[in-house]
């Protein structure tokens, strides 16, 4: 039987995962939402991946990525839980290898990879503020009626996109509904507002970043044209956008855990001995909706919380 190794890429709104074979072509994969409950959301992933084969394959190496990989790591029985920089970095260089910077976008959370020569040398993450992320996207897609799959098209059919301020979110949201007042045509507003995603993420995330093509531009935003036209307006230069780029964390890791001591990893993970239950944290404004997962009386993961302190949550 052939030998075959699962990277597994959590997070707070999607779950991605692939199966690769020994020389690392991706043999199946699947992206889903995670629902706020990453175990269920994983477990049907494992079965949905079992089922994408087309044959036979002995799963020698487990690898997890995303902000419940060690949750899910520990459910597993993985090899290797790895952070989010490292394997979409390796996912990515593996699949692109001059790569200089990854740009990412998600649901809600956004990040750049700084590379030179195949490693890794610089990065950040934002993880407290919307600015520069999809659910700004989404959000403001809705207010306007639009459906979040026909942003990108509608963007490009553009003439003159309106400026929205792109400082911040709560700033770009009230210049929006101005200029919504002010009867601006929606497809401006759209285009503006794809702008104002990619001037968000460069003043926040990518303040201060060495960007050097070649670039790369992932994550779900990604899929958005409107989005991948602003960035190469904005930078100046051309970008790359794989259509596998969702799936790069779950790639790296799955790559990763090739290199550690073989597991045999059984399909059939229903380890239900795991309880959830959820509560607000009230350390700081965010009042996190922070889920706490244990085995038996001792914490193993909290998930929701934006820092560490919201695992001490009674
Ligand atoms: S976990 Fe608690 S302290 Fe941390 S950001 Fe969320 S609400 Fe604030």
């Amino acid at each position: 039987m052939k030998k075959g190794y699962l990277g597994i890429d959590v997070g707070s709104i999607s779950t991605k995962g692939v199966i690769i074979d020994e020389e690392g072509n991706i043999v199946s994969s699947h992206y889903m939402w995670t629902n706020g409950n990453p175990i269920e959301a994983v477990k049907s992933l494992v079965f949905k991946l079992k089922n994408g084969l087309n044959k036979d394959v002995k799963i020698k190496g487990v690898g997890v990525t995303g902000s419940a990989r060690k949750l899910i790591g520990t459910i597993l029985g993985a090899n290797l839980v790895k952070n989010e920089i490292t394997a979409h970095a390796v996912g990515t260089l593996h699949v692109k290898p001059d790569t200089k910077t990854i740009l990412e976008i998600g649901g809600q959370d956004s990040k750049i990879i700084i590379i030179d020569d195949g490693v890794v040398v610089d990065y950040a993450m934002n993880t407290l503020c919307a600015a520069g992320t999809g659910s700004f996207l989404s959000s403001q897609a809705k207010r306007l009626g639009v459906e979040i799959e026909d942003i990108g098209n509608i963007a490009i059919s553009s003439k003159n996109p309106s400026k929205i301020a792109a400082r911040c979110t709560v700033f770009a949201e009230s210049d929006l509904v101005h200029k919504i007042q002010a009867g601006h045509k929606k497809e401006d507003i759209i285009a503006g507002l794809c702008k104002a995603v990619v001037g968000n993420y460069l003043n926040n995330i990518g303040k201060g970043k060495k960007i050097l093509s070649p670039i790369v531009f992932q994550g779900g935003v990604s899929k958005n044209i409107g989005v991948v036209e602003a960035f190469k307006e904005e930078l100046g230069t051309d970008i790359y956008v794989d259509p596998n780029g969702h799936l790069m964390g779950a790639l790296g890791v799955a790559l990763l855990s090739k290199n550690e001591e073989e597991i045999d990893f059984d399909f059939n993970i229903v380890d239900l001995k795991f309880t959830t239950s959820s509560r607000e944290c009230s350390g700081c404004p965010n009042n996190c909706e922070v889920i706490i997962v244990k085995k038996g009386n001792e914490v193993i993961d909290s998930w929701g919380n934006k820092c560490e302190r919201g695992m001490l949550v009674k």
